[in-house]
C-alpha cells in the first residue's frame, strides 16, 4: 500500500472498540500496536454473561470472545498489556508516545493456572492479583503492583514461594519505552456509573441491592443467584433502570441499560422459572431493531412497571421493600423483593481529563472525549487522532464495533492523504 509505513498505528485501549480497530488496521496491512492499561484484553464486555435463553438474545458478549481469539492469532498486531501512556508529543507530525509497562511477573510458559497465588494471597481484597475472564488469555492471573504487599513495603512473597511451577518472579522491573506513530486511535472506554449517585436505593449499605455490572459478572462466573448473606436462591428480583443515566449528574441516556436489563431478567426467568421478576423503568430506549417483538416477549416474562421507585427499605424478614406510585391510580404502593438490581449506566472513563490534556483533546460537558464529526463521531480536533467506542459516548458492543470500523477508514484516509 502506498501509505504503508513501518511505524505502527497505535491503538490505545484493548476493549471491544480497540480490538476491532487493531484487527481492521492489521487487515489493511498496517502494523499496529495495541496498548492496554490492564493485564488483560477485552475491556468491560469481556466480563459479561452470554444471555441466551432457548434462543440467542443478541447481547453481543460472544463477539468479544470471538475477537479476542482473533486478536491472539493476528500476527500484525503487537500487544502491549499492562502498559500506560505517560507522555505524548508531536514535534514532527508523528505521535511520540512514551509508555510505562509492567512486566509479566507470571511466566505464561510455566503457569498452569492452578490459582494457588490467588487463593493464598493475603491482599486479595486489595486486588493484589487480578484475574482475566476469557479462556482465550493465558495466564489467567496477573500481579497488580497497586495492591500487592511486596510492592508496598516488601513484606510478602507468598505467591512466589507457593508457586510450584516457579512461574512467579516479583523482581522483574517495569520498563519505559517510546513508540512513534503516524496515527493514533483512542479507545479507552468508560466506567460503570456509580450507583451511590442515587443513595436512596441503598447501594453500599443494603447487601441485597447489587448492580447490573455485578450481576453480569456473577452470571458469567456461573454463580447461583443467591440472596447475599442468606445463601437461599432469590425467589423475587426487581430491576431498577436508569441508575446513573438521565438524572441531574448524568443528563444523557446510556443507550444499553434497557436492553441489558431486560435480557438479564429474561435470562433469570429462563434459569429460575419460579422467580418473580419486575422491571421499574421510565421508558424503553434502544432495545434493538425488532423493538416491538422484544418488548412483547419481555412483557410475557417480566412485569414492567412504568415508574421509578421513590425509595427502598429493609422489611422485617430481610427483603427489600420498594415504594412507588402506581401509574394508573396514583396510589402509593410497596412491593418486597429478595434482590434488587440497579441497571447502572455508562459514565465517562476516569482518565478522560488526563488523556484530553496529554493529547490536546476536548471534553464534552458530561466528560466524554468530544468528536468533531457528527456522522461517524470518530474525528477529533487533532489530525491523525481518532476515537472509537465509549470513550466518545455511550454505545453498545455492536455500535462500538461499527464505530471502530469507521475510525479505521478515517485512519486509512488520513494516511493516504499524508503519504
Ligand atoms: C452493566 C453493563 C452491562 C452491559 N451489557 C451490555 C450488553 O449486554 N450488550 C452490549 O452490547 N453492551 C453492553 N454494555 C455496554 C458495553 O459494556 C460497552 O458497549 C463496551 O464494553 C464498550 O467497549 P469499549 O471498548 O468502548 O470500552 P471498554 O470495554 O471500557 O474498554 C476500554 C479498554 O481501555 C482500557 N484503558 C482505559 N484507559 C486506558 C489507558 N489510559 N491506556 C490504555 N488502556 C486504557 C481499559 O482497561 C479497557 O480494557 C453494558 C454496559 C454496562 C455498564
Amino acid at each position: 500500500m502506498a501509505f504503508f509505513n513501518e511505524k505502527p498505528v497505535v491503538v490505545l485501549g484493548g476493549g471491544i472498540a480497540g480490538i476491532t480497530a487493531a484487527l481492521e488496521l492489521a487487515h489493511l496491512g498496517l502494523p499496529v500496536a495495541l496498548v492496554e492499561k490492564s493485564p488483560f484484553f477485552g475491556g468491560r464486555a469481556a466480563h459479561f454473561a452470554c444471555k441466551a435463553t432457548d434462543t440467542c438474545q443478541k447481547c453481543g458478549a460472544c463477539l468479544v470472545e470471538q475477537r479476542l481469539r482473533d486478536l491472539i492469532q493476528e500476527s500484525g498486531v503487537t500487544l502491549y498489556p499492562h502498559t500506560e501512556l505517560i507522555q505524548a508529543q508531536r514535534p514532527d507530525g508523528l505521535f511520540h508516545l512514551t509508555f510505562r509497562r509492567q512486566p509479566q511477573r507470571i511466566d505464561p510458559h510455566r503457569c498452569i493456572n492452578c490459582g494457588i497465588c490467588y487463593d493464598e494471597c493475603p491482599a486479595i481484597s486489595q486486588q493484589a492479583i487480578l484475574t482475566g475472564s476469557s479462556p482465550a488469555q493465558h495466564p489467567r492471573y496477573a500481579i497488580n503492583p497497586a495492591g500487592c504487599l511486596y510492592f508496598r513495603d516488601g513484606s510478602c512473597r507468598i505467591c512466589q514461594e507457593l508457586c510450584f511451577p516457579k512461574a512467579i518472579d516479583l523482581d522483574r522491573p517495569e520498563t519505559t519505552f517510546t513508540l512513534e506513530a503516524p496515527a493514533l486511535v483512542l479507545a479507552t472506554g468508560y466506567q460503570p456509573a456509580d450507583p451511590r449517585s442515587r443513595p436512596h436505593y441503598g447501594y453500599g449499605f443494603l447487601p441485597r441491592v447489587i448492580t447490573g455490572w455485578e450481576l453480569e459478572q456473577r452470571l458469567r462466573d456461573g454463580a447461583a443467584l443467591e440472596i447475599p448473606g442468606n445463601g437461599r436462591p432469590a425467589r423475587s428480583i426487581a430491576f431498577i433502570q436508569c441508575v446513573g443515566s438521565r438524572d441531574q449528574d448524568h443528563p444523557y441516556c446510556s443507550r444499553v441499560c434497557c436492553a441489558y436489563g431486560l435480557r438479564l431478567a429474561r435470562l433469570i426467568r429462563h434459569r429460575l422459572p419460579e422467580c418473580r421478576l419486575a422491571t421499574f423503568y421510565m421508558d424503553l430506549q434502544n432495545i434493538g431493531l425488532d423493538a416491538q417483538r422484544f418488548q412483547e416477549e419481555a412483557l410475557a416474562e417480566v412485569k414492567l412497571i412504568r415508574v421509578l421507585p421513590g425509595d427502598v427499605a429493609t422489611a422485617a424478614d430481610g427483603t427489600i421493600k420498594l415504594r412507588y406510585l402506581d401509574e394508573v391510580s396514583g396510589q402509593a404502593l410497596s412491593t418486597a423483593f429478595d434482590l434488587v438490581v440497579l441497571a447502572v449506566g455508562i459514565a465517562p472513563g476516569p482518565e478522560n481529563p488526563r488523556l484530553a490534556e496529554l493529547l490536546h483533546l476536548d471534553l464534552t460537558p458530561e466528560g466524554f472525549i468530544r468528536s468533531h464529526d457528527d456522522l461517524h463521531r470518530t474525528a477529533t480536533g487533532q489530525p491523525g487522532l481518532f476515537l472509537a467506542g465509549t470513550v466518545e459516548g455511550p454505545r453498545s458492543i455492536a455500535e462500538c464495533i461499527a464505530q471502530a470500523t469507521a475510525a479505521v477508514q478515517q485512519v486509512r484516509n488520513y494516511l493516504e492523504a499524508a503519504s
